[in-house]
């Protein structure tokens, strides 16, 4: 299934000059989200036993707890600063458009645990760095970062120094 037939393009959201790619409508669709599910388990390395995946705010709770359940792992939400309820680990980081703060709770990861990291789209890649430092910072190991979509023309990859994956390129 193509799930690129499911992602909508819109223009200057939420900022002039941004191309905001809207995962809405592959949500809104059960077997367009079933095989996103699917195929990003597929990319997830083989032969590695992922104890923990991670999903960043917002969107990446949504696919990234499906990938928990296919893969047998628990599941972990990043937040936003100030969202979680227990004692955590703060991270700020540059945005596409803006800046922002991600927390992790402190017992999330415990040390030596493999963590795969989910999130929707790989823009300039600050998010995604900063979750691994925080997943570093607790002793965990990230196996891979996987993504619905990387904007390629941003140069996340270069912020990166685990192996990632993506579904679609941009
Ligand atoms: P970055 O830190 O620049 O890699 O940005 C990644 C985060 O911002 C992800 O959580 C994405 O959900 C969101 N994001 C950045 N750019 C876009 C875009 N063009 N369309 C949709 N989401 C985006």
């Amino acid at each position: 299934m193509n799930i690129q037939d499911y992602i909508r393009d819109i223009s200057d959201f939420p900022k002039p000059g941004i191309l905001f790619k809207d995962i809405t409508p592959l949500l809104a669709n059960h077997k367009a989200l079933v095989s996103c599910a699917d195929q990003l388990v597929g990319l997830c390395p083989d032969g590695v036993k992922i104890d923990k995946v991670i999903g960043i705010e917002a969107r990446g709770f949504i696919i990234g707890s499906m990938i928990a359940e296919r893969l047998q792992a628990g599941f972990i939400p990043v937040r936003k600063k100030g969202k979680l309820p227990y004692d955590v680990k703060s991270k700020s980081y540059g945005l596409e458009y803006g800046e922002d703060t991600l927390e992790i709770h402190i017992d999330a990861i415990k040390a030596g645990e493999h963590v795969l990291i989910h999130d929707d789209v790989l823009a300039t890649g600050g998010t995604a760095k900063a979750v691994c430092d925080l997943v570093k910072e607790l002793g965990g190991v990230v196996v891979q970062c996987n993504f619905i979509m990387e904007l390629e023309f941003l140069n996340g990859k270069d912020k990166l120094d685990v192996p990632r994956s993506a579904l679609l390129k941009y």
